[in-house]
């Protein structure tokens, strides 16, 4: 896939972890996402699916309020990941 941002190079797919700042909080983390990053501009591509599913998690999550939520995708949706 080439890259949506400079349309100059291909992205590099990756798996990480990454901060879910777009949430407005500062202690949601997503485990194993995938990333698309651009060599040539450096665009970070993240894709989430089922982002509604992901919400009501941490909605349900944030009630309980730990100090790190940590999320991962699975093939039924998103879960809380407890693994340390
Ligand atoms: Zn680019």
């Amino acid at each position: 896939m080439k890259c949506p941002q400079c349309n100059e190079a291909e992205v590099e797919r990756r798996r990480e972890n990454r901060q879910y700042k777009e949430s407005g909080l500062p202690n949601v983390l997503l485990i194993n996402i995938e990333v698309c990053h651009c060599p040539k501009c450096g665009a970070d591509l993240v894709s989430l699916p089922r982002l509604s599913g992901l919400h009501r998690v941490i909605a349900l999550e944030l009630i309980k309020k730990p100090a790190l939520l940590r999320f991962r995708m699975t093939r039924a949706g998103w879960r809380r990941d407890d693994a340390a």
